[in-house]
């Protein structure tokens, strides 16, 4: 019997979309930027953990790769059946299961859309500060699996720093619960931070219970619009080394701000260069005179004009220009290869324009913005070329190559937030020694002795022995 039919027989019909049905080609996509198909047998939506044990014992007796998914929104290929086989997603998992706002914590299924669970918790008059720009639809399990982050990390950290336990179920059908519900607790290793940011390649998480902190009261923000990168890559030390503490530090380049202009309703000056957007937040009675320290800040620094609003509705016009710039870019250019490097905040500005450099040399626009407070840049490499060509492909990846060895050299990282997945996988080694990879392989192995869950992603193959 084919795996299709044993998992319709066990599990019924109804939660397995198999060969034929059309909703199956969604299985073998996500949002990375690459432009192939990744066909599964089958799509299994899981509704409870014990189907998901199910999903995980019958590949295993079936030898049967198999690749968990949440809202399918990861830009690396993480979640893509590169071997065919079960793609088991958690997308009907959607049960919060409990928010307490006198413990601070909540407890989720993985499939619950990341939006959706910071609005119950805002509700219940508290906060969950883990803010993907994707948060309209990826799944909180997913942010979990790629240790997501988003802008307020600066202050507030990612999801990792928000997961105190999970339930997970391990390739076999076995079902690890680990962690607490506690803020403090130091029992046992901590397989909830091993589990985190694995990219869905140790095991499935099929609950959460999350750290929640209390809401602010109010929120400012603040855009200084600056002729260069130079002058705003200044602007964001002084701010730092004022004692300032935003919750949300952003930079975007020229390129970035020459691709909205003409959707933002800010009508940007001519000579505008780089934009550093800074968000703080706490009581109601400091916003003012926070929105007056950072723009003077920023004038003294050479802004050539500064937007400052704390009522929502203002805040969102003055958020507005970085926020359209990701799909600006989308709709201008063909492909878009978002990458998303970490460097330290010193090197910002070095990078940016090594970037630039790149950018000279191959003929590959690169648009970057991001995350400074972080030192998380999104570097754009854009092409209005066929998607398809691999000559195409192969020189947009070199350019890839090329930021990922500055990034490293620069003392950075390859991946802030979206993580490794298919895509960063042959540059792992720009950053990791061949014993550091050996060693994650024995990790891995550890928790899939038969290499059949999520197979082909974030290790390169092994290299040799770490004794050797
Ligand atoms: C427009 C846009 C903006 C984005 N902005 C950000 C951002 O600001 N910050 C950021 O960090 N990312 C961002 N992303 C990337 C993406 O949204 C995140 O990586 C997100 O966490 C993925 O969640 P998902 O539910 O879509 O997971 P998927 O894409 O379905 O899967 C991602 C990975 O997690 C694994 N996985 C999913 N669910 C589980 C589970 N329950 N158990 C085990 N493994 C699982 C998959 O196997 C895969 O490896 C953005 C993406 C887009 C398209």
């Amino acid at each position: 019997m084919n795996i299709v039919s044993v998992l319709e027989r066990e599990l019924g019909k109804e939660a397995v979309v198999g060969p034929g049905d059309e909703r199956l080609e969604d299985y073998g996509r996500d949002e990375s930027p690459l432009p192939e198909f990744y066909p599964p047998a089958c799509a299994v939506l899981c509704e409870s953990t014990e189907q998901v044990a199910a999903v995980l014992r019958i590949c295993l007796e079936q030898n049967t790769p198999v690749t968990p998914r949440g809202a399918g929104s990861g830009m690396v290929g993480g979640a893509l059946p590169v071997r065919g086989g079960v793609v088991l997603s958690t997308e009907k998992m959607q049960r919060i299961k409990e928010i307490d706002p006198a413990d601070l914590v909540a407890v989720v299924e993985p499939g619950v859309i990341t939006g959706k669970f910071q609005e119950a918790v805002e509700a219940a008059g508290v906060f969950y500060p883990p803010d993907p720009a994707s948060l309209e639809y990826c799944s909180i399990g997913g942010n979990a699996s790629t240790n997501a982050g988003g802008p307020r990390a600066f202050k507030y950290g990612v999801t990792r720093d928000y997961v105190l336990g999970l339930e997970v179920a391990l390739m076999g059908g076995e079902v690890l619960r680990c962690g607490r519900r506690t803020a403090k607790g130091v029992t046992s290793y901590d397989l909830v931070a091993g589990f985190v940011g694995t990219e869905g390649t140790f095991g499935v998480i099929t609950e959460m219970c999350v750290k929640l902190v209390p809401k602010p009261a109010a929120a400012a923000t603040i855009l200084g619009v600056f002729t260069d990168l130079a002058k705003a890559g200044l602007a964001i030390e002084a701010l730092l080394r004022s004692g300032v503490r935003p919750s949300v530090l952003e930079i975007a380049d020229k390129f970035s701000i020459d691709a909205v202009r003409p959707k933002a309703r800010y009508r940007f000056p001519a000579n505008a260069g780089a934009i550093v957007l800074c968000e703080v937040d706490g009581e109601a009675d400091m916003m003012e005179m926070m929105m007056e320290r950072i723009g003077l800040a920023f004038d003294e620094l050479g802004a050539i004009d500064v937007l400052a609003a704390s009522e929502p509705a203002e805040r969102s016009k003055v958020w507005e220009a970085r926020r359209l710039i990701s799909g600006a870019l989308k709709e201008a250019y063909r492909i878009k290869v978002n990458e998303d490097i970490c460097v330290p905040r010193g090197k910002i500005v070095e990078m940016i324009a090594r970037c630039d450099r790149i950018a000279a040399e191959t003929g590959i626009p690169i648009a970057v913005f991001g995350h400074a407070g972080d030192g998380n840049l999104h570097t754009n490499l854009l092409s209005n070329e066929d998607p398809m060509d691999p000559a195409v492909r192969e020189k947009l990846w070199h350019a890839a190559g090329q930021i990922f060895t500055h990034a490293v050299a620069l003392g950075g990282t390859l991946s802030g937030e979206h993580g490794i997945g298919l895509t960063k996988k042959p540059y792992v080694t720009l950053e990791q020694s061949p014993q550091l990879i050996e060693w994650q392989h024995r990790w891995k192995a550890m928790w899939d002795p038969s290499g059949l869950l999520n197979p082909g992603k974030r290790l390169p193959e092994r290299q040799k022995r770490c004794s050797e």
